[in-house]
């Protein structure tokens, strides 16, 4: 028997409140070692039965793969704050009708490495975009949907960026310095405390193995109580 969305009462889907499906996403600074947990969660959530569907942002399918590569490049010079944010977005609106959406209706486990909290994270704190400005310009890309839960990453900035460099070439936002990092971390933290149900808070700076115990914890807080 495995484990599965379909297990819900039939009752939640009389009520039509909610999507047969869960959707979850990983957050954090750049090396905080989100990626990592997240492709831990993907593989361990997989071996337990649940049909998962993993993809990122910026990116999880064609057109928005391609603005992520453009974006992300670090040879990209002169790009304003604003052109930055619309791209993100643009990707999203494809990324959410494309992949995220039909997923989550189809009852299945969407596993989402960044969303819309990165856009006021980078963009509104880090880049000093308005809150009000950058939820504006995706309120069209989500057109309402929400992660059903987010873990949230911390990590030090230095020790960030010691990850960062050992991973290989930065690309352009992981090239910012630690002025936009501090920047990127108190946005976190604010929308953390704005929707305290929504954030699990997972210290980072830890090993690999000290902090997946953290993210199994809070998948399965989620997917076990609705199951
Ligand atoms: P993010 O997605 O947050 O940018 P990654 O998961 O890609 O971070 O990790 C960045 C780098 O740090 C990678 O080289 C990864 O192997 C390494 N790393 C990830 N988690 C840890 C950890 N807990 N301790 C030390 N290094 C880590």
């Amino acid at each position: 028997d495995r484990p599965g969305c379909s297990r819900r009462t039939s009752t939640d889907h009389l009520v039509g409140a909610r999507d047969p499906g869960y959707f979850i996403t990983f957050e954090g600074g750049d090396g905080s070692g989100k990626s990592t947990q997240f492709s831990l969660a993907r593989d361990y959530l997989t071996r337990r039965g649940w049909d998962v569907i993993a993809s990122r942002e910026p990116g999880g399918c064609p057109i928005a793969e391609k603005i992520r590569d453009f974006v992300l490049d670090a040879d990209v010079e002169g790009m304003t704050a604003e052109c930055e944010a619309l791209l993100y977005a643009a990707a999203r609106a494809q990324h959410v009708r494309e992949v995220i959406r039909p997923a989550v209706a189809a009852g299945k486990l969407m596993l989402c490495d960044r969303f819309l909290d990165s856009s006021i994270a980078f963009q509104a704190y880090g880049r000093e975009l308005t809150e009000p400005a950058v939820r504006q310009i995706n309120a069209l890309a989500v057109d309402k949907l929400s992660p059903d839960l987010t873990l949230l990453y911390l990590l030090d900035a230095k020790t960030a960026r010691e990850r960062v460099l050992r991973g290989g070439a930065p690309d352009r936002i992981e090239r910012e310095g630690d002025a936009f990092v501090g920047r990127v971390r108190r946005g976190y933290e604010a929308l953390a405390q704005r929707e305290p149900d929504r954030f699990v808070l997972i210290d980072a700076a830890r090993s690999i193995e000290e902090i997946f115990p953290d993210t199994a914890r809070a998948l399965s807080g989620l997917i076990d109580r609705g199951s």
